[in-house]
């Protein structure tokens, strides 16, 4: 990356150039720069300096060099579109000037071909943590309350009132419930092959680390998901087998049509009775020091703009290579913002045979969009662009640096969890949708969950904490009471990417162990789960 800067302004016009090969650069100055300001050469420019033709709005790029109609525009050394007319140096170069190019086929692609850097080992540093009785660890100490259909939210959540109420004072080990309820469980084709996805995301979700291994279920009864269906004998017994809640095997089920249920009340108490059960056994859980390799990081981006991959996600993928380093595990996904990648990903597989599972998840994804008449193309929002993102290919670009450098050990369908041997850098593939694909990551076993932004979002997740990542000063300054970390100091020069990367991996163990709390916990700020459910609704 290079910058341009002139000291002799108060407030120097500054481009930034993420590769020599590139013939644009972006503006990073908070309010743009108007047409006539003279841009000093940046390092290794082809001009000596450049005077802007245009009002060129911060984030937005900057034509470096005149470039011909046809001819390819170049950021992070790759094409991410083609002129569609001339385009005079100093110049914006705006998404309606640009073509974007064809994705690259999912054939001959090269297969585990480049071997990761060598990265030292990361030793000594730890996190206090809730270990459970199958050797995950948690970060937060939550009582969960799965439900197997939507029809029973209403109940559940007037039970939960009550469990805040009365018992949760009781059992102050305990840092809360959560009501896991969602849009699925009936008028389902639940025998689709689709339908997978949603039902192993659910049972995995009720598997999630924070919850200690209490399992307890609100179900309805006539529902298609039926809770032996949500939860197979076998599937969830991870309990601490020193006091079991049931016999082992048994699931907790509290069934609103059973025939002893007699009026609204009696569901309400029989939930709360079982919540106590299960909250006395939480409220029993200690912190204890372990290492930083029982961190389940999950990272992703929304709410993206131009400086995302400049700032941010470098040094969340900065982060990433530290994790990984320290034997953690960590997670990267959203499809279409990989499929441009593909190439680079496939490359950086640990084996052909992971470099396959990463072509077969995108192969789908592919064909699920096409089904749908659309592609990768449908992923870009009016925000991203007016953050300068001209298309998907500079925001895939921008995207996958959260992966940082380390081979790509493992490959997740979506609803997958991650086993505890599974370590270093994996891909979940999941949707981009921020609520989609922070659902499937809670499936996947994730204690912490790391978002960048540029727009800014005030995302939240109920069951793990979420540390959230400005891309810019300004938008730090604003929301300086949602955003945890500010990544905009590395393009205003005052930070390097590593130092920011540092920081947030310090924050990172100071949140799982509780010493700190996320400007979206201390707000109590949740999103939904939404369950990814490819299959039709009937
Ligand atoms: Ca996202």
């Amino acid at each position: 990356m290079t910058t341009s800067t002139s000291p002799a302004m108060t407030r120097p016009p500054l481009t930034i150039r993420m590769h020599d090969s590139d013939n644009v650069a972006i503006v990073a100055n908070d309010g743009g720069l108007a047409a006539g300001t003279v841009l000093a050469a940046a390092a290794g420019s082809p001009t000596p300096e450049l005077v802007l033709l245009d009002r060129v709005p911060q984030g937005h790029k900057v034509a470096l060099v005149a470039i011909a109609a046809g001819a390819p525009v170049l950021r992070y050394g790759i094409p991410i579109g083609h002129a569609l007319q001339d385009i005079a140096a100093g110049r914006w170069v705006h998404e309606r000037l640009l073509q974007m190019p064809a994705a690259r086929g999912l054939e001959n692609l090269p297969l585990a071909t480049q071997a990761a850097p060598p990265q030292a080992p990361l030793t000594g540093f730890t996190f206090e943590g809730y270990r459970n009785a199958d050797g995950s660890v948690g970060t937060r100490n939550l009582l969960a309350i799965t439900q197997t259909v939507q029809c029973v939210a209403g109940v559940t959540a007037f039970a939960v009132q009550r469990i805040q109420s009365e018992l949760l004072p009781r059992y102050p080990n305990v840092d809360g419930v959560v009501s896991l309820d969602h849009s699925y469980g009936c008028g389902v084709a639940i025998d689709a092959p689709g339908a997978v996805v949603p039902i192993r995301t659910l049972r995995h979700i009720s598997l999630n680390p924070n919850f200690g291994g209490e399992v307890m279920v609100v179900s309805l009864g006539c529902e298609k998901l039926q809770p032996e269906r949500l939860l197979p004998p076998g599937s969830f017994a991870i309990a601490d087998e020193r006091q079991p809640a049931a016999p082992l095997g048994a699931l907790d089920v509290t069934c609103l049509q059973d025939d002893a249920h007699v009026g609204f009340m009696s569901m309400v108490d029989s939930i709360v009775r079982q919540a106590d059960v299960h909250l006395q056994r939480l409220n029993a859980r200690r912190r204890e020091t372990v290492p930083a390799s029982e961190l389940v990081v999950g990272v992703q981006c929304g709410g993206s703009d131009a400086f995302s991959g400049v700032t941010a996600n470098p040094a969340v993928g900065y982060c990433t290579d530290l994790l990984v380093r320290a034997g953690a595990r960590v997670m990267f996904s959203e499809n279409t913002e990989v499929r441009d990648g593909i190439a680079q990903l496939t490359a950086r597989a640990a084996t052909p045979e992971v470099a396959q599972a990463l072509i077969r998840e995108l192969a789908w994804t592919d064909a699920y969009l096409q089904r749908g008449s659309v592609d990768r193309s449908a992923n870009t929002t009016p925000g991203n662009k007016a953050g300068g993102l001209s298309n998907i290919v500079e925001k895939a670009m921008g995207s996958i640096v959260k992966s940082g450098s380390a081979a790509i050990n493992h490959v997740l369908a979506p609803g997958e969890k991650l086993r505890t041997d599974q370590r270093g850098l994996s891909y979940a593939a999941t949707p981009a949708s921020d609520f989609i694909c922070g659902t499937l990551q809670l499936a996947a076993g994730m204690n912490l969950h790391v978002f960048t932004t540029g727009r800014g979002t005030p995302y939240g997740l109920a069951a793990v904490p979420v540390i959230k990542v400005a891309t810019r000063s300004d938008l730090a300054r604003r929301w300086h009471d949602l955003m945890d970390v500010n990544a905009g100091t590395i393009a205003d020069g005052t930070a390097r990417i590593e130092d920011v990367g540092w920081e947030l991996f310090h924050l990172m163990l100071d949140v799982a162990s509780g010493r700190r709390q996320t400007w979206a916990e201390r707000w109590k700020l949740h999103n939904a789960l939404v369950l990814f459910n490819p299959a039709p609704v009937t």
